[in-house]
């Protein structure tokens, strides 16, 4: 629905739109990018030509991994994510269930259908050869969670298990070293889903990008590196304290002791609570809870 909203405003604002058209290459000039090689769904070849190239096309981004700009670290994580009909005690907030196995989030999508989103670690998966069976069992894994059990009819299942992932992963930067490309949303960076998070980072590095590009494409001549800087530096000041404790949620969840310690924790102190969710919700800067104080309240 919100990709629809989204492809239709750009068309609306004079975007030409190719669905159903892959990008598999980068064209490069002098280290430069100067456009993109597709491929067509009938298999043809298409070249297009471009000033600059927004590498916005998600996790696995071609242009990231091109550019050679691609990384990931620890904690490495996959979701199956489906959408279920009439998940018993589902209202209207979300939930997130963290066990020994790895986290499960739910979230009303209206119209009494809720997604469904199982994060495992990759090594779990891997280690058993267990990614198909994961899959095809997807209830039987919810019911590990005791928060869970009982809750889902699998005949309800509206929409397939999807499996993404592995995240997490990062860019060294967002801005192509030769100049002619930059990238947003997960192609720049993606970290853990536990918070939701990757929306609103898509969104506002978007708006950062169009801030730059206004500027940048204004002037004749080649996007050098230099052209595109201020908005490697914008994403800087947007996001670089947002990742740090992005980063730190990401790993406490992989111990479910902790988690629950600073749960309660929140439970307890609202004004704790309403830090972390403010940073984690975009209205407060991420530095408050970043302080050494609040981290130790945190926990002890
Ligand atoms: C399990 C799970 C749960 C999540 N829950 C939330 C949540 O609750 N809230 C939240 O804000 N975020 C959530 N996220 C993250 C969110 O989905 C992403 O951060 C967001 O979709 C990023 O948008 P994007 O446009 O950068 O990438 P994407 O949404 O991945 O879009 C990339 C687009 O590029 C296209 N593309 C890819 N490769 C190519 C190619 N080679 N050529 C042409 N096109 C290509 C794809 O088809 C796609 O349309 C979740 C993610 C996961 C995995």
């Amino acid at each position: 629905m919100f990709d629809s909203v989204l492809l239709e405003a750009a068309a609306r604002a004079g975007a030409t739109v190719r669905e159903g058209v892959a990008v598999e290459d980068l064209m490069m000039a002098d280290g430069a990018v100067v456009g993109v090689v597709g491929r067509t769904g009938d298999g043809r070849r298409e070249t297009c030509e471009a000033r600059v190239v927004i590498g916005a096309d998600g996790l696995n981004s071609v242009v990231a991994r091109r550019l050679g700009l691609a990384r990931s670290s620890a904690p490495r994580r996959i979701a199956f994510s489906a959408h279920v009909a009439d998940v018993a005690g589902v209202e209207e907030m979300g939930e997130l269930h963290v066990g020994k196995h790895g986290y499960v989030g739910l979230g009303p999508i209206g119209g009494g259908v809720t997604t469904v989103a199982l994060v495992l670690p990759l090594a779990a998966v891997r280690e058993a050869g267990r990614a198909r069976a994961v899959r095809s069992g997807f209830f039987a894994e919810l019911e590990r969670f005791p928060g869970l059990r009982g809750r889902f009819d699998a005949r309800r299942l509206v929409r397939r298990v999807l499996v993404t992932g592995p995240f997490a992963r990062w860019t060294r930067a967002s801005v192509s070293p030769g100049g002619g490309a930059l990238l947003v949303g997960d192609a720049a960076d993606f970290f853990d889903p536990f918070t939701g998070q990757g929306i609103y980072s898509a969104l506002r590095g978007a708006e950062l990008a169009a801030e730059a590009l206004v500027t940048a494409l204004d002037r004749t001549g080649p996007l050098t590196a230099r052209a595109l800087a201020p908005y490697r530096a914008a994403r800087r000041a947007a996001f670089a304290g947002k990742w740090v404790l992005e980063r730190l949620i990401g790993l406490g969840v992989g111990w479910p002791a902790l988690t629950n310690r600073v749960v309660s924790r929140l439970a307890r102190r609202t004004d704790l609570a309403d830090l972390v969710f403010g940073a984690t919700g975009n209205f407060v800067p991420a530095r408050r809870v970043l302080a050494p104080r609040v981290l130790t309240q945190l926990v002890w």
